[in-house]
């Protein structure tokens, strides 16, 4: 049978056995943590704690504040050594909450007791997930109480999840999917309960059976009321797009400019969906998450829980060090991810990974003109002409470019992937959005 899957696309090598099938293991708490108040699409959270302070792990240091934002907490306990400004995977200069870890641990390692989520509304539930602090940990990192609240003129089908994790190197969702599914599907009935709907569809590419075995047997077993599917995806990238994936699930057409909603559909990556299951059950807010730590230049690749707030540098140790000299570290896929230029960056709650790539791994950053190949236009799934876009972009012509729909751009980074000039598209077109929004604002 042809496997669901949208037009366009690339399969890039997956390179995903480095950390394949890796079991969880815990980092060991660093030293010092230091906690971005933006960890989010939005408005950075405002701290509410003081240098001198003592914290304890899971409370709250910073308030969502106004809609779009999200509730920051503490990731260990200890003291507040400065609220100060440190580089993060968002800004050069991020406020962060600084805790030199002592004292003892409230939470983690201890059993919690699972809450009766069913009796409760589905209000109460979106609260939990507010006070949690839980936004999208596939990497938008969009606040999730507002994602599971749309307008009461925006009726909602279907809930979409992505379990495709199409980014290659990563496995993190994966190993998610198979040591919890029965966590995930919890999750996904809290989510319905929150949406009011009863229609939901876990999407997982065909190179995690695992995963999706994992699920279909945990669904049988459970046989949840509602209607909750697993559907087995085409491994291609970028299937976990929301766009893609509503279209490979649905075949809905989220129109130009558009949103989720304008399917009737809203889309919850499935780090999320567990992060809402712990917040709901268990009252636990969103400090710790699960990341792959991989790439040739680390001694020990594998799939972590990491304490949020921690450096690159200090995870990359607990890792084993480094085995050679990197050419390039990312946080997050190969494709969608952020190039960091310091390994003192810390963990944020959409960190799926750390990438560190050697020479070999990491693309030459020179590029060449274009060629007019057309491979960029072939592959791109949001059907741009991301060549002209970018010819256009580079000449200054901000008004051209705008003229190509720029903001359908989902940045999957398909189009650089295959360029032989190595041109990076992906990354003009974000300048030019930034531009553009910067224009629309003045
Ligand atoms: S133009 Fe945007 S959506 Fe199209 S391939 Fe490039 S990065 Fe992906
Ligand atoms: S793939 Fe690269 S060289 Fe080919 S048309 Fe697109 S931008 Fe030009």
């Amino acid at each position: 049978m042809a496997l669901t899957t949208f037009s366009g696309g690339i399969h890039p090598p997956e390179n995903k056995r480095q950390s394949e099938g890796k079991a969880f293991s815990n980092l060991s708490v660093p030293q010092l943590c230091y906690i971005p108040l933006q960890q989010h699409i939005g408005k950075p959270a405002r701290p509410i704690v003081e240098a001198g302070e003592i914290v304890h792990e899971g409370q709250l240091i910073g308030l969502a504040d106004g809609y779009i934002s999200a509730n920051v907490h503490a990731s260990v306990p200890g003291k507040v050594v400065g609220i100060s400004e440190h580089p993060t995977v968002y800004s050069k200069r991020g406020m962060c909450v600084v805790i030199e870890a002592q004292g003892s641990f409230s939470t983690s390692g201890k059993p919690l007791e699972p809450s009766a989520w069913e009796s409760m509304s589905g209000l109460e539930l979106l609260n939990r997930v507010a006070e949690a602090g839980v936004v999208g940990l596939g990497g938008a990192a969009f606040p999730t109480q507002v994602k599971l609240h749309p307008p009461g003129n925006r009726p909602i089908e279907a809930l979409i999840i992505n379990g495709a994790e199409c980014e290659p190197y990563l496995t993190v969702d994966d190993m998610l999917m198979q040591t919890f599914p029965g966590e995930v599907i919890e999750g996904v009935r809290m989510a319905l309960k929150i949406l009011g709907i009863t229609t939901a569809f876990i999407g997982v590419e065909d190179n995690k059976p695992r995963a999706i075995a994992a699920l279909k047997k945990k669904l049988a077993e459970i046989r949840p009321s509602e209607n909750i599917r697993v559907s087995t995806l085409k491994t291609k990238f970028p299937q976990g797009a929301e766009k893609q994936l509503i279209y490979s699930l649905t075949r809905r057409e989220v129109p130009s400019g558009g949103l989720p909603m304008d399917a009737a559909t809203i889309v919850q990556n499935v780090g999320t969906i567990f992060a809402i299951r712990e917040a709901v059950a268990l009252g636990k807010p969103l400090f710790e998450r699960y990341v792959t730590v991989t790439g040739p230049c680390v001694k020990n690749p594998g799939n972590y829980k990491v304490r949020l707030g921690s450096r690159v540098s200090d995870v990359i140790e607990e890792c084993g060090g480094l085995v050679a000299e990197p050419a390039k570290i990312i946080m997050g896929g190969p494709m969608c991810g952020t190039a960091l230029d310091n390994m003192d960056i810390p963990v944020v709650k959409g960190t799926s990974g750390i990438l560190v790539l050697g020479r070999e791994e990491a693309r030459s950053l020179d590029y060449l003109p274009c060629i007019r190949c057309g491979r960029c236009v072939t592959v791109c799934p949001a059907g741009l002409v991301p060549s002209d876009m970018v010819n256009a972009i580079e000449k200054g012509r901000l008004d051209l470019a705008e003229q190509s729909h720029p903001f359908d751009c989902i940045m999957c980074g398909s189009c650089a992937y295959v360029c032989p000039s190595r041109r990076p598209l992906n990354h003009f077109i974000k300048l030019a959005q930034e531009k553009l929004r910067r224009r629309q604002k003045e």
